[in-house]
């Protein structure tokens, strides 16, 4: 094993790497015209937490599976590097990052999956919100998977296997890898090796980030990702009466909406930029007001999906925020348990002792499950507003 290779970036993950290792080899003695072996397969499903990286781990075992060294995913050659890049001939990405998964486009991947592999090795399909595909298109996919090309490999990333995320009927017909939550100190290794991050600033930010490698990133290369925690990190200390309740609760969530705002904003921009400008390609002349009519339409269409989007982005900052603050009293909880277990909030030690001090168990677990509740409650589509308030509530009460 190279240390980089494409699968060093599946930090923590011994057990799936091997099997993806040997599919791999498997894969490629299959493409050399010899048997395989078994260990490879055309339909696979990664899930993990938020943060154990599924699509990095789909993305990488695409460039093994292109990889023209015996599959080893060396990182090097042309298919591993195009691969990476997302340039791939044979391997198409139906992304997350833009809106939602367009059920057309989505169907027509599955379509053109069919076909043979120009490269020669595997036609590559990889689904990284497969739990967000609409219905028709899940439909394409089972039948897909059901009737597989002989060279045609689907790679689904979902939170879960619930059926809520992704068909039984495609599960059964997938081999699952399952990603963990990453231990601390293979995080802090990733970021000193991968990033240059100095041991103790990676130790801290591996801890804080509770396994969740591109958080850890984040905290330890963005100080404004760090003030933003410091921010929530000091909620506990700021709830000194009902009034200030309210008042904390409604920062949080400005503070969240504003977070998702600037994340969102420069791909906002440049997708209303790019329709227009397709749009306008159209020129004027008969069937002109036709057009337009259809223009207005489409960019009416974008602005509601990107505000699908915005929405979305603050749920997820809304749940980065919830996390440090299950962080803080699971702190505060081990502390006053005397539990042999190290802090996820170093940096805050003396504020989670002293606190550990001052509340009984019971009350610091009533806060736990506020926090808890809370975010069940946002992920249920209450209000954040509502929902951060009556959080706030019991953490001050306790
Ligand atoms: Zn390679």
């Amino acid at each position: 094993m190279t240390s980089h290779d494409v699968f060093s970036e599946l930090v923590g993950q011994e057990e799936p790497v091997d099997a993806l290792r040997r599919a791999a080899a498997a894969a490629s003695r299959i493409v050399a015209g010899e048997p395989g072996g078994g260990g490879m397969t055309h339909a696979w499903i990664f899930t993990g937490p938020p943060g154990s990286r599924r699509t990095v781990a789909a993305r990488v075992f695409a460039a093994a599976l292109q990889c023209q060294r015996d599959g080893a995913g060396c990182g090097e050659c042309h298919g591993c590097h195009t691969t990476l890049a997302g340039t791939h001939a044979d391997v198409q990405i139906v992304t997350t990052e833009g809106l939602t998964i367009k059920t057309e486009e989505t169907r027509a991947v599955v379509l053109r999956s069919a076909s043979a592999p120009t490269g020669g090795r595997w036609q590559v399909v990889i689904i990284e919100a497969a739990d967000r595909l609409h219905e028709r298109a899940s439909n394409a996919l089972l039948k897909a998977i059901e009737e597989p090309s002989p060279r045609t490999v689907f790679l689904l990333c979902t939170p879960s296997v619930h059926p809520d995320d992704i068909l039984v009927t495609i599960r059964s017909r997938c081999r699952l890898v399952s990603l963990r939550q990453p231990p601390s100190s293979a995080v802090a290794d990733f970021l000193v090796q991968r990033f240059g991050v100095a041991p103790d600033q990676a130790s801290w930010a591996a801890a804080a980030s509770q396994g969740d490698v591109e958080r850890a990133r984040q905290l330890a290369a963005d100080p404004e990702a760090r003030g933003r925690r410091e921010e929530v990190l000091s909620v506990p200390r700021r709830l000194t009466s009902i009034g200030a309740c309210f008042d904390v609760a409604a920062k949080l969530e400005a503070a969240t909406k504003t977070e998702a705002a600037n994340a969102v904003a420069e791909l906002d921009v440049a997708e209303r930029a790019a329709l227009e400008r397709a749009l306008g390609a159209g020129g004027t002349g008969r069937g002109a007001t036709g057009a337009m009519r259809g223009a207005a339409g489409q960019l009416k269409e974008l602005e509601r999906n990107q505000k699908l989007r915005a929405t979305r982005a603050q749920r997820d900052a809304l749940d980065r925020a919830l996390q440090d603050l299950i962080g803080f009293y699971r702190d505060v909880l081990v502390t006053s348990m005397r539990a042999p277990v190290p802090v996820v909030h170093g940096d805050l030690a003396p504020v989670s002792s002293a606190a550990a001090e001052k509340w009984s168990p019971e009350s610091t677990l009533r806060r736990l499950e506020a926090v808890l509740t809370c975010r069940e409650a946002i992920d249920k589509n209450v209000k954040p507003q509502v929902a951060l308030e009556a959080m706030m509530v019991t953490l001050w009460r306790g």
